[in-house]
């Protein structure tokens, strides 16, 4: 049992001087869990190491990418043989980025040319630069919940950590940007057709997570993205999956493989950087030829198809494509659920486990959780003491409700049973 953490005290202290939150990401914070983070030493495989000592088996994969888990051996050594026989950076065209793009291409259904860029933001703020300048239209709709990076445009009533802060409305953001935002329910149909009937032919795009990870896991109900196929085809509008989290996630070919629905433009990264910073937006050529230097809508980038970045994508994907990969992860996972709602049931503690294959949340709530509003009925203060007694048995969850976790290959059927064990203990704590 880990009872204090006074090197990371010590640092943390140092960072709030340094750095806004001391963090370069808000949700690191541990705002949400009333705790100051551990200082992180290094990871392996499964497992964080801190700077404390303790070792925690990971379940934040580095927010999604790390689906390997920790310096996996087969990308490091892409990476070492990048950096000693090639470099750090060219600007220039390398073979590598043809090798990624093909694979990208080969993989997601929608997706028949690819620009790569260097974060997640960067691909959905592109993708809605190039919606725009196709259709020649301004708005979007976005749903309530999902978070699409902090471009202006996504950030009303957005998740992830601007959920958690309750900020969904940041400063900054000019109203007449935010004005060309219309929010929708997720998973609620009548809504969007409610939408398109007012102002369809004013839509550009509208911009959706398949399976929402940023108000928690979220899936989609039966039909939820099919009508959203149909119904901005049927205004001429575009429909933009973000895969940033669920691409070779929940299947090789993201959520739009595992549903069957084809979108008109894709968002990647996480999984395809392999732990380095990688993003990548894609669709049908012709609209993937309207972007510079082909086309007008102007997009660019110093580090874009950065080889470091692109062979430690390569060499995850690599590994993702042998057979068996994403049995293996919803083996994994579904132990997993199995093991914490029973632990929940048996202290008496109302959770909600949303699950698609590796990716899930438990809810504080009793459910069904299904979009934003339910979401947000979460029982927060329950969360927080249940990730703080998680975190000193060893356990290292995403610092908020409104997170999706994530199975790794790296993780053993031992690593699940123990993190059940430590949730059983956990629930009972809170239930006292
Ligand atoms: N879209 C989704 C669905 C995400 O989950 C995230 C980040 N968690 C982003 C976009 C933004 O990606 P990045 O943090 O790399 O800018």
């Amino acid at each position: 049992m880990i009872e204090a953490w006074p090197k990371s005290a010590a640092a943390y202290a140092e960072a709030v001087k340094l750095m806004p939150g001391g963090v370069n990401s808000p949700v690191r914070a541990f705002k949400a869990v009333g705790l100051t983070p551990p200082f992180i030493q290094r990871g392996e495989g499964a497992y964080l190491y801190d700077i404390d000592g303790h070792r925690y088996i990971d379940y934040v994969a580095s927010w999604g990418p790390l689906i390997l888990g920790h310096r996996h051996p087969e990308v490091m050594a892409a990476l070492e043989n990048t950096l000693h026989t090639m470099g750090t950076s060219f600007g220039a065209p390398t073979e590598l980025e043809n090798e990624l793009a093909r694979e990208i291409t080969a993989a997601v259904p929608s997706i028949e040319m690819v620009r790569l860029v260097n974060s997640g933001t960067e691909a959905t703020m592109s993708a809605i630069r190039l919606a725009r300048g196709y259709t020649g239209r301004e708005k979007v709709v976005k749903f309530a919940g999902c978070y699409h990076g902090h471009a202006d445009y996504f950030l009303i009533q957005a998740g992830s950590g601007a959920l958690t802060f309750g900020v969904p409305d940041s400063p900054g953001v000019p109203s007449a940007t935010a004005a060309n935002t219309i929010v929708a329910p997720y998973n609620d149909l009548d809504a969007v057709e409610a939408i398109f009937k007012q102002a369809g032919e004013e839509i550009a795009a509208v911009i959706v997570e398949p399976v929402a990870g940023n108000m928690g896991c979220v899936p989609p109900q039966p039909g939820f993205l099919e009508g959203l196929r149909a119904i901005t085809k049927h205004y001429g509008t575009l429909l933009i999956f973000d895969e940033v989290m669920t691409g070779f996630r929940l299947a090789y070919g993201g959520a739009q493989a595992r549903f069957g629905v084809r979108p008109d433009l894709t968002c990647l990264g996480k999984i395809i950087g392999g732990g380095l910073p990688v993003g990548a937006y894609g669709g049908r050529r012709e609209i993937m030829a309207r972007v510079a230097p082909v086309g007008p809508v102007y997009q660019a980038g110093t580090l874009s198809g950065n080889p470091l970045a692109v062979s430690a994508g390569l060499a995850t994907l690599k590994i993702l494509k042998e057979p068996g990969v994403y049995e293996r992860l919803e083996t994994l996972s579904a132990r997993l659920e199995k093991g914490i709602k029973e632990a929940a049931r048996e202290a008496g503690v109302p959770v909600t486990f949303n699950r698609v294959g590796a990716m899930f949340t438990a809810f504080f709530n009793p459910g069904p959780v299904t979009d934003y509003t339910t979401a947000t009925t979460s029982d927060t203060k329950a969360f927080a003491a249940y990730f703080q007694a998680m975190l000193r048995r060893g356990i290292y969850l995403a610092p908020s409700q409104y997170e999706a976790a994530f199975m790794s290959l790296a993780h053993t059927e031992a690593d699940i049973d123990r993190t059940v064990e430590a949730a059983r203990e956990a629930f009972q704590e809170i239930a006292a």
